[in-house]
């Protein structure tokens, strides 16, 4: 029998179990720091920064882990996409170098706030799979794992026959093998974070779309006395529909799902969506990711499968299931599926759903300056979960000290990237191609 999937459903909110009670901001409030998005950049920054004694707020539009942080595939990967001497070249080699040092740990930080606030998020550290899909994607691997070896990272570039023991696919001509790394709900991630900041003292209000924010020049701050405090004048004004909040500091944390300036055109948003199968059998289960390492491939237009703590295969590809071409990525999915794993005839989408990434130009995260006192976190081109929580926690440093040093990129003036409405398009109608010619040999 075949049920309909669940469209624009993920999967990890349909999971997820610890939700929050709604909490809009209604009145005017004084803070010392406000924080603006409930994903892992805002809600990391939250928990650091209630931890050492600061009063936090953050305003959430709609529900914690709207964003990427609750629709994303759930690879805690270290270190970013982009490869670590192409990083120190596009910096600068001392820059690129503390970034590349600082994100290479990031999954340890994911994973130790994980155990320590005992965040049930089915976290799994078995590891990444970087598949090598031809001949070009190996010797970029090798590229890869010469550049990682330098830098004593633990990966390992492992054969054809191992690649297809550990995925159970015997598609692909290798794997780059990275222990550091792991798997997790996304969402239920995001969650954890949330009551964990809660529980430090922070303040979560969902449901509270920041619809202005300014900085507070001194004549208003002179002709509002009211919300002088004793830690001296506020810096920002924060209003949604039915309050306001006055802070000290900023941080913006909206990353690809920003709605409130009028343009998103630091970055360019580009769609990936998920397809999630029902659980697969027991005797199923066996033979696909046995060990549950997380895998993405070489192509130029990525995908990448994992399974959740159900079994269920997850498929993922660029592309929106929102627009016209849902159905040329829902039949890709099929034909994906059916060329990693042939025997898998028996299956069903259960969750299928599309989120939105926010990258850059040269796939980098930035932090960009708002006036003095307010920064603004985005731009992780499609690897969060890790640098997001470290960005969070640095911020939460800056906020409380002041000190930009500790920071893992320079703060930089907010530069507009170019033409992001057509690379956008670019993005979604090359997907869109690809996905309509490949497996149909
Ligand atoms: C489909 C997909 C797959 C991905 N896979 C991976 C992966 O496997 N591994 C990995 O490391 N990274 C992955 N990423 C990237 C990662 O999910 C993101 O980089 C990360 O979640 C960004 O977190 P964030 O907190 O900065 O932003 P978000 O999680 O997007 O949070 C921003 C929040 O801001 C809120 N907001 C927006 N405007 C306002 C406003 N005006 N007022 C109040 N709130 C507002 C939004 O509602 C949203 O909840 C993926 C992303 C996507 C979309």
């Amino acid at each position: 029998m075949h049920t309909m999937p669940i469209l624009n459903h993920s999967l990890w909110l349909a999971k997820a179990h610890n939700t929050l009670a709604n909490s809009p901001l209604s009145g005017d409030i004084h803070t010392d720091l406000v924080i603006i998005g409930g994903g892992y950049s805002g809600l990391s920054a939250a928990l650091h920064a209630a931890q050492q004694g600061v009063t936090v707020h953050l305003l959430e539009a709609h529900t914690v882990g709207y964003g990427g942080s609750g629709r994303n595939v759930g690879l805690v990967n270290a270190g970013l996409w982009t490869p670590p001497n192409e990083v120190e070249k596009t910096l600068g080699h001392q820059a690129g170098r503390m970034l590349n040092t600082v994100l290479a740990t990031a999954p340890d930080l994911v994973f130790s706030l994980i155990q320590q606030h005992q965040i049930e998020c089915s976290a799994q550290r078995s590891g990444t799979l970087h598949c090598a899909t031809n001949r070009a994607g190996l010797r970029q691997l090798e590229q890869r794992l010469a550049q990682q070896l330098q830098r004593n990272a633990p990966v390992s570039l492992v054969g054809p026959t191992i690649t297809e023991q550990r995925t159970g696919s015997c598609q692909f001509l290798g794997a780059l093998f990275d222990p550091r790394a792991g798997t997790l709900q996304p969402l239920n991630y995001a969650l954890g974070l949330a009551h964990a900041a809660i529980k430090a003292g922070a303040i979560i209000h969902t449901h509270s779309p920041a619809l202005s924010c300014q900085q507070i020049s001194k004549r208003i701050n002179n002709a509002n006395k009211s919300v002088n405090n004793k830690r001296g004048s506020p810096h920002w004004l924060v209003n949604t529909a039915n309050g306001s909040i006055t802070a000290n500091k900023l941080i913006h944390a909206t990353n690809a799902y920003n709605t409130l300036s009028a343009t998103n055109a630091h970055f360019t948003t580009v769609n990936y969506a998920q397809f999630a199968t029902c659980p697969l059998t027991e005797k199923q289960r066996r033979t696909i990711l046995p060990n549950g390492e997380g895998c993405w491939d070489t192509n130029q237009v990525m995908s990448s499968f994992r399974m959740d703590d159900r079994g269920r295969l997850i498929i993922g590809g660029v592309g929106s299931l929102d627009g016209k071409a849902k159905q040329v990525h829902i039949k890709w999915a099929h034909r994906k599926l059916k060329a990693l794993f042939p025997h898998i005839t028996e299956y069903e989408f259960e969750y299928l759903w599309t989120g939105q990434i926010a990258m850059t130009s040269d796939h980098l995260p930035r932090i960009a300056r708002l006036g003095s006192y307010g920064i603004r976190l985005y731009g992780y081109s499609g690897r969060g979960i890790g640098p997001a929580t470290v960005f969070g926690k640095e911020a939460a440093s800056w906020a409380i000290t002041g000190n930009e040093d500790g920071l893992p990129v320079a703060i930089t003036d907010p530069t507009p990237d170019t033409c992001t409405g057509l690379k956008a398009a670019y993005f979604d109608m090359g997907a869109t191609i690809n996905h309509c010619l490949s497996h149909r040999l």
